[in-house]
């Protein structure tokens, strides 16, 4: 075995163990550059990666190697070389300067002023966001970002579903670089306010002013780019205004509900530009972050709720933190009305009155299947069956893929659910359906179709 396959062999048992935009974030651009005396030497695109592998990974990869290699291996070290043409922009290659000098002139004073209303909101801020196993990536990657602006990761991409931090990050970067940097022109845009502001501007031909205003900032911070989906003339402004700001080593950070790859109707070269930096996912809340969140701010509103109630809290609202806090300001109110203590009778009711919180359970692989028979009119004993037929097949991957995607479960799980089929089987179904995601219309239509059926 040569040191790609070995490395190879090692990347496919991880890729069972994450999930996937852990694992291409991580592990994309590795590669051992030395493998001598039972030491391994494992090429990393940047020191971020390096320290992150160091402190979480290191421990798995040494298990791994130590099979596949049967004991061959006493030692592992990370080492920051990145393979030539694995990535357009290494920042630390290309970046001697701070990007931001403090000190600079502002060029642009009309452009200036337009920014007014792109404020940041001081109440989010990386000492108030409660970091758990969900959003531990995108955590980190900020904080990094925000460290370093246009060193480390540029751009960064962060997803994940409705209410579970995004906006908080986003705006948690932008203030922490403007507390260390206090006139750097930093901006905060929705993509529906870029779109209208884009409309605007061509409309009253004010083109120019636009691009002075969106062209010229340090930090570009646009949050909710799905909505970009379909708006051709908008994507393509957005494309020119990336590339001027990157190349200008400029940090952008971009949010979407979902990954590059599934937001529909994106064009290809702006895929691609998402895919050069950092991809990080928030997946949906756990158990233990949801009690740290809970815990966290019963202290801040001065509720006083003992840890059976807050695990009570915790196990019935589960979809996201906006949820937990909406639930909290019911609770903080009721106190506040009755000046009673709460009980767990109390919240029962006060829970019970919430209708956000749906009553159904959390998506399971059966609400997958059944939604994937219904979409194409089979039955779901097919779909788990052996038939090869083909228009079993392809659905068949399909829920396999959504399975990872939304559940993030393992492949030997996708597998058993899916009939008792290997893990192989499901992951070369998930990676076909990736591939198929990148190149045709019609499986991004059917995955996105489904997934709204899904979330309905
Ligand atoms: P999204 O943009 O992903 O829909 P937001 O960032 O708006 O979600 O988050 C919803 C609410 O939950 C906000 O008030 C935010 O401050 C809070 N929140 C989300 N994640 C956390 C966290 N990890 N710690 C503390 N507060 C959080
Ligand atoms: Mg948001």
């Amino acid at each position: 075995m040569d040191n790609n396959q070995l490395w190879q062999a090692v990347l496919g048992e991880l890729e069972l163990t994450i999930s996937k935009a852990n694992f291409t974030t991580w592990f994309k651009g590795t590669y051992i550059i030395e493998n001598t005396n039972k030491k391994i030497v494992v090429g990393v695109p940047n020191t971020f990666t390096k320290a992150w592998l160091e402190k979480k990974f290191k421990k798995n990869i040494f298990v791994i190697l130590d099979k596949i290699t049967s004991n061959e291996v006493r030692e592992i070290d990370f080492l920051v070389a990145p393979k030539k043409g694995s990535q357009p922009q290494t920042t630390e290659e290309k970046i001697k300067e701070p990007i931001i000098q403090p000190t600079a002139p502002t060029p642009l004073p009309e452009a200036m002023k337009a920014l007014k209303p792109f404020t940041l909101n001081d109440k989010y801020t990386f000492e108030n966001f409660i970091v758990g196993k969900c959003n531990e990536l995108a955590n980190a990657a900020a904080k990094a970002v925000a460290e370093k602006p246009g060193h480390t990761y540029n751009p960064l991409f962060i997803y994940g579903g409705v209410g579970l931090g995004k906006t908080h990050l986003l705006q948690a970067i932008g203030n922490a670089i403007r507390n260390k940097i206090k006139d750097s022109k930093i901006l905060y845009v929705s993509s529906e306010k870029f779109t209208t502001d884009f409309v605007k501007a061509i409309g009253s031909k004010r083109i120019s002013q636009f691009k002075s205003l969106y062209r010229t900032v340090d930090i570009l911070l646009m949050d909710d780019v799905q909505f970009l989906a379909g708006k051709e003339g908008t994507q393509e402004e957005f494309f020119h205004t990336f590339n001027e700001l990157h190349q200008n080593n400029k940090q952008l950070v971009v949010t979407s509900d979902r990954p590059p790859k599934a937001i529909p109707a994106l064009e290809s070269r702006l895929l691609s530009r998402f895919e050069w930096g950092m991809i990080a996912d928030i997946s949906n809340i756990d158990f233990e972050t949801r009690i740290a969140i809970l815990q966290t701010k019963c202290e801040e509103k001065e509720i006083s709720m003992d840890p059976d109630t807050i695990e009570y809290v915790a196990r019935t609202v589960h979809n996201n933190v906006r949820e937990l806090e909406g639930a909290l300001n019911r609770i903080k109110a009721h106190i506040d009305l009755h000046k009673t203590a709460i009980t767990k009778e109390i919240i029962k009711n006060i829970l019970a009155t919430i209708t956000s919180i749906p009553r159904t359970d959390s998506l399971t692989p059966d609400k997958i299947l059944k939604a994937i028979a219904d979409f194409y009119t089979i039955e779901i004993k097919d779909l788990m069956g052996k038939s090869r037929e083909k228009r079993l097949v392809y659905p068949r991957q399909i829920a396999m893929f959504i399975m990872r995607e939304e559940l993030r479960s393992s492949f030997p799980a996708i597998g058993k659910e899916i009939g008792g089929r290997d893990h192989t089987t499901a992951m070369h179904a998930c990676q076909k359906i990736a591939q198929n995601l990148e190149n045709d219309e019609k499986t991004r239509q059917d995955f996105n179709l489904i997934k709204q059926k899904l979330y309905a």
